[in-house]
């Protein structure tokens, strides 16, 4: 009997008698009891993996949920960096559904709606608004409507005048079109910059004028458009001609002013449409197009010679410039910019050529003779590798000694085939190409050499004049050249005379001082050479030291029959006395002229009258023949 049905039977005081008769009834109870029990275990244990099941269920759904929560807060710092990348970005990103409503716009984008006022608005609608009129891109909708699947990009002005660029992309999901990105760049700064660089490019920085490159690209345009309307182009190309000297004494600065102040001159009697540009340093070209008349260029460069012409202030000091003009015509003198560029330049060296401040138009005969110059020059560099130069000594005679007292040192230059090539001829040539400084030691030695030799074969000591150009007299390596071959020689510096002309007034005058008074210290003294012909600055002549003065020819072969000759080349012995300087008398063909010279106290006379200039040998026998007469050697 189930053990439950046994108590409560015990507790109810049945007793066994009961039991044993209801025996069945109570086996069935007790069975009830048993099968009720057992029905109680299974629940009761059903109950218990249910709860367990559950429990587990729980724990894995707190983990789920935190995993959840952490993924949550992923993604929400994913979208924080996102939207603050998104904001960040310096382009405007705009995202439109199909029908162009903004479905999500960064900052900038925001702002660029704000500026113009478009709030919440339909993209395809509105953007056409904002864009200047008249600009390509004006499009863009009506090209994204004939078909929206396509990528562009382009650049627009917006309607306040500023640029910028755009990308504009569809947007696919699973191949299918969804919407469009916008990506819109602001380049307004950049393309400012890029205009900056291109106009540094194509511009001179001092002046702000167009640089060779843009004037060869503009004289191209020009003789196309020429070429098509049968018209006349001018090209002048301008140099001014004693720019370095304002450099020199004014510095840098004050050059740079200059040239500033030339250019706005010559920019007043331009037209409009002619165009003027600075090739570098102190050269200009100008291009006059449909030109009427050759005289309508003369009319223009006489305006121009003038106006550069007059006073400049520069630091506060007034200064002159002159300029020389070269012109070339299209299609008479060339046919391309390089052709007339080049035959301008020709013609501009034949305006320097006849004395600076005037122009020259080209014409061919300069073509000869600038090849002519050139076939020189080549002769000339061989001449000098070839030692085919050599020097003539004409004689300087004391006029109160009446004795020869020295001579003047000239350059003579003898072809293979023994033609003589004046040096009025080859020396402006080895100038303008820096032969000139072998040419000049070349004299240097010579003269030092042949004084030695005089001194070794017991000549009374002799005075010899070498003349330099300024070019030479301006390099201090060729200064300290000559310093040492006097050093190192047996002569004293005092029996080397260099001759200089009135150029070196035109130099910078602290330069020229230095460079004469660093000579002077070695005893070197100085002739100023054809003194008359040009500057005859005689207050130049206080600052120099300069020892003597060369009286130039031309007055003296007139000081006879020219009363004006007669007084200026009077004028100058007076005045070069009173500055202590001796007067040497030079170009002396005739007994009148040397008696004048004589008479009006000249130091020293040379001439053709007494005596040409010789080869060195010639020159020493005369002297040998002198003093062999004296009783000397
Ligand atoms: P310059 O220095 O004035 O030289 C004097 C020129 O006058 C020489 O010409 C000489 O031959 C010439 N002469 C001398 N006496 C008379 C005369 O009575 N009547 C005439 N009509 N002429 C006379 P040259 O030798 O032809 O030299 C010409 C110029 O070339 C020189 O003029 C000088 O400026 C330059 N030169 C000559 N040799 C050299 C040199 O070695 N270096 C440099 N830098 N220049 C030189
Ligand atoms: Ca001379
Ligand atoms: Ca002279």
């Amino acid at each position: 009997m189930h053990k439950l049905l046994a108590r409560q039977l015990k507790r109810s005081k049945v007793d066994d008698s009961f039991a044993q008769e209801y025996s069945d009834i109570v086996s069935r109870i007790s069975d009830a009891y048993e099968q009720n029990e057992r029905e109680i275990n299974i629940l009761e244990r059903t109950l218990f993996i249910t709860s367990n099941e559950l429990n587990e269920r729980n724990d894995l759904l707190k983990k789920q949920l935190n995993e959840l929560s952490d993924t949550q807060q992923q993604l929400e710092h994913s979208i924080s960096v996102l939207n603050a990348t998104f904001d960040a970005i310096g382009e405007q990103i705009t995202v439109l559904d199909l029908q162009g409503n903004v479905v999500s716009a960064n900052k900038m984008a925001r702002s660029f709606f704000k500026h113009f006022n478009l709030n919440a608005f339909n993209y395809f609608g509105q953007v056409d608004t904002i864009i200047k009129k008249g600009n390509k891109s004006t499009h863009i909708i009506a090209q994204l409507k004939k078909d929206p699947t396509q990528s562009l990009s382009g650049e627009f002005e917006s309607i306040d005048n500023k640029h910028y660029s755009y990308r504009s992309l569809p947007q696919l999901k699973n191949g299918k079109l969804i919407g469009r990105v916008f990506c819109i760049r602001d380049i307004s700064v950049e393309k400012q910059h890029k205009e900056i660089i291109h106009f540094q490019a194509y511009h001179d920085a001092l002046t702000g004028l167009a640089n060779r490159q843009l004037f060869m690209d503009r004289l191209e345009h020009s003789l196309a458009l020429a070429r098509r309307d049968n018209s006349m182009t001018a090209l002048l190309f301008l140099d001014l001609d004693n720019f370095k000297r304002i450099n020199d004494t004014e510095g840098h600065k004050g050059g740079d002013e200059l040239l500033i102040k030339v250019v706005e001159r010559i920019q007043q009697r331009l037209r409009k449409q002619d165009t003027l540009a600075r090739l570098g340093g102190d050269e200009f070209v100008i291009l006059i197009e449909l030109v009427k008349s050759k005289n309508s260029i003369e009319v223009l460069c006489e305006a121009l010679l003038e106006t550069i012409n007059s006073e400049f202030i520069i630091n506060g000091r007034p200064q002159y410039v002159s300029s020389s003009i070269g012109i070339s015509m299209f299609p008479k003198d060339g046919n391309t910019p390089d052709t007339l560029i080049s035959n301008a330049d020709m013609a501009m060296y034949d305006a320097k050529n006849n004395g600076k401040n005037s122009y020259s138009f080209y014409h061919s005969k300069l073509e000869a003779h600038a090849r002519e110059q050139m076939e020189i020059e080549r002769k000339l560099r061989k001449a000098i590798d070839n030692e085919e130069l050599e020097i003539y000594l004409q004689p300087k005679i004391g006029l109160r000694c009446k004795q020869i007292v020295g001579a003047e040192v000239l350059m003579r230059w003898f072809t293979d085939s023994g033609e003589p090539i004046p040096p009025d001829i080859f020396i402006p040539i080895a100038e303008s190409t820096g032969l000139i400084k072998k040419i000049g030691a070349f004299a240097i030695d010579s003269a030092i050499s042949q004084l030695e030799q005089w001194h070794k074969n017991g000549f009374p000591p002799l005075q010899l004049a070498v003349n330099l150009s300024i070019i030479e007299f301006q390099d201090e390596s060729f200064i300290d050249y000559i310093i040492e071959k006097i050093s190192k020689s047996s002569i004293r510096g005092e029996q080397l005379i260099i001759e200089l002309t009135e150029s070196i007034f035109m130099e910078n005058k602290e330069k020229m001082s230095k460079i004469m008074h660093k000579l002077k210290r070695y005893g070197v003294a100085f002739a100023l050479d054809d003194f008359g012909k040009g500057y005859s600055s005689f207050s130049y002549l206080q600052l120099l030291p300069i020892d003597y003065l060369k009286i130039d020819k031309s007055f003296l072969q007139n000081v006879i029959t020219d009363e004006q000759s007669d007084a200026i080349a009077k004028c100058i012995i007076d005045i070069g006395h009173n500055l202590g300087l001796a007067i040497i008398a030079e170009g002396i063909e005739d007994q009148e002229t040397l008696d004048y010279v004589s008479k009006a106290n000249c130091e020293m006379a040379q001439g053709f009258y007494m005596y040409r200039p010789m080869p060195c040998e010639a020159f020493t026998n005369l002297l040998r023949d002198k003093y062999n007469k004296v009783g000397g050697l």
